[in-house]
């Protein structure tokens, strides 16, 4: 109450200025375009990974929000010295960690256009150009990655634009679901049954959480190093029909291609030869490694996905847009509307009852919708399938030479087989020597193996020169080196070994 009181005796000293004033819009947005053009000029002078602590922020700025207005310089001054130290760099050319965000020019000034006319394109009628440009990108992104018309609206499918690949395979899952249940009865959902391997990201685990089949009827189907980590069809098979001795009703397999830890690829073809026999629905999880399908050279990853009932990967990782843009096929949109639709009387409109348009809201889990086509657009026409396929070209390159590098020095292997532009590799821990005492002596070379590599791995990361993270695969650990950040060049990779070895060495002579 006191506060309120406050607020009325303060209140006319305040000048209020439209929120949305076209001129202020015009000198504070071109201020904040060029505060980002330096910050990209000057990127790599920041740690690639941020140095803070756990709650800096908090420490650092003021308990409440301020009663009275201020200039955009003062913020923006704030933005330099409070916020830029917490963030970690995915932009800068000595990022090659998790998987990259490569950002471009046509990205960030398609987000900056989408954003600025900020509609709202729920279904055609809330803004026509947003719903048909989407299923125009999303054809034209078909052709690019010659998927089957069955996936193209030509041929009765279509592609949606979904914030991640989360939401991609929670609403393929429950497509899926629901048809299963309209045919078998919905008192059979506690008998479906979902697929993927030991090395599916864990956004299936999600979706089938949500979907309400984790944890009782979910497979993660075991995979090894003989086959590189990706899915056999045989162990598919057998995971199936032990199911379905079981009484269980196989419902959904998610392939992947170019897996999180790895890269690995499940073998498309043979696994959906396998899941039709059972009428699984196959989905493609493609998140890093689809966009490469666009060259011809690495087209074949994704043969057979002609007998997938959908496919996605996302264009915010290693296709030069901003998060988020996660691009979906279906061919059957109608089991994704019957699951997901709804209509209440305030979103209804002759558009929609003349069932010539699409309502993308009951394509996704959400109503309101962003205008994400807007960045892919603009980023297939600024560069061209031509420029696109240099950009991912060069990036494999780099990779195949940090793999050269790593194969010539004897004190590291590769782990797991190259397949696009991340290498995986790890230190090989120098033999025990007899003055080691009993207990390291004891434990097994693979302990000491991960040991050393996580040490390496810390002690590279805490200088913030490049920033690389790790997975374990098959009880090893390893380090990942994923190219894909826009900006870096040769000089930055020779930069990464360099640094790589001078740490490996230091932690070797301390062995
Ligand atoms: C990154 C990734 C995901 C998750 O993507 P989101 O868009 O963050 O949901 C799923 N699958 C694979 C293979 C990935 O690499």
């Amino acid at each position: 109450m006191g506060s309120l009181h406050t607020d009325v005796l303060e209140n006319n000293s305040v000048c209020a200025l439209n929120p949305l004033d076209p001129e202020e819009f015009r000198r504070q947005g071109h201020m904040i375009i060029d505060f980002l053009a330096d910050y990209y000029r000057d990127i790599e002078k920041y740690p690639v990974r941020s140095q803070v602590e756990p709650g800096y922020l908090r420490k650092r700025l003021p308990d409440t929000a301020p009663y009275n207005p201020e200039p955009i310089e003062t913020i923006m001054q704030d933005v330099q010295k409070e916020i830029i130290p917490g963030l970690t760099h995915w932009q800068s050319p000595n990022y090659y960690a998790y998987f990259p965000s490569s950002g471009s020019v046509a990205g960030f000034l398609g987000e900056m256009l989408s954003t600025g006319f900020n509609v709202v394109g729920f279904n055609w009628m809330s803004s026509p150009a947003a719903t048909e440009l989407e299923s125009i990108v999303m054809d034209w992104l078909g052709k690019m990655l010659k998927l089957p018309t069955s996936f193209l609206f030509s041929g009765n499918g279509g592609g949606v634009l979904q914030g991640t690949t989360c939401e991609a395979i929670l609403c393929t899952l429950t497509a899926a679901r629901d048809r299963m249940l309209n045919r078998i009865g919905r008192e059979n959902i506690g008998k479906l049954v979902v697929y993927g391997s030991d090395q599916t990201h864990c956004a299936l685990q999600k979706a089938a959480q949500i979907a309400g089949i984790f944890p009782n009827n979910f497979r993660p189907v075991a995979t090894s190093k003989a086959t590189s980590f990706g899915l056999a069809p045989e162990s598919l098979q057998s995971a199936i029909q032990a199911d379905i001795e079981a009484g269980l009703i196989p419902l959904f397999l998610c392939a992947t291609v170019g897996t999180t830890s790895s890269t690995a690829v499940d073998p498309i073809a043979p696994l959906c030869a396998v899941a039709k026999e059972y009428g699984v629905w196959v989905h493609i999880d493609a998140a890093y490694a689809g966009s490469a399908s666009i060259c011809p050279e690495f087209r074949h990853f994704i043969d057979g996905v002609e007998d997938a009932d959908s496919f996605s990967f996302n264009a915010h990782k290693w296709f030069f847009t901003t998060l988020d843009c996660c691009c979906l096929w279906v061919k059957d949109p109608s089991a994704l509307v019957k699951a997901l639709s709804t209509s209440p009387e305030y979103l209804r409109n002759k558009a929609t009852e003349s069932k010539q348009v699409i309502d993308y809201k009951d394509w996704q889990i959400a109503l309101s919708r962003r205008f994400r086509a807007m960045k892919l657009w603009m980023v297939l026409r600024s560069y061209g399938v031509a420029n696109l396929r240099n950009f991912l070209r060069t990036h494999v390159k780099m990779a195949k030479h940090f793999e050269e590098k790593v194969t010539m020095d004897k004190r590291f292997e590769i782990v797991v087989p190259r397949n696009f532009a991340m290498v995986c590799f790890r230190l090989l821990p120098p033999p025990v020597k007899d003055h080691e005492d009993e207990t390291l002596r004891q434990s097994s070379e693979l302990e000491r193996a991960n040991e050393i590599n996580r040490k390496l791995l810390e002690s590279i990361n805490s200088t913030g020169r490049i920033y690389m993270t790790h997975a374990v695969v098959g009880g090893v650990y390893m380090i990942r080196f994923a190219v894909g950040a826009s900006l870096t060049e040769d000089r930055h990779v020779n930069l990464a070994w360099k640094v790589v070895q001078e740490h490996a060495e230091a932690i070797l002579k301390a062995c």
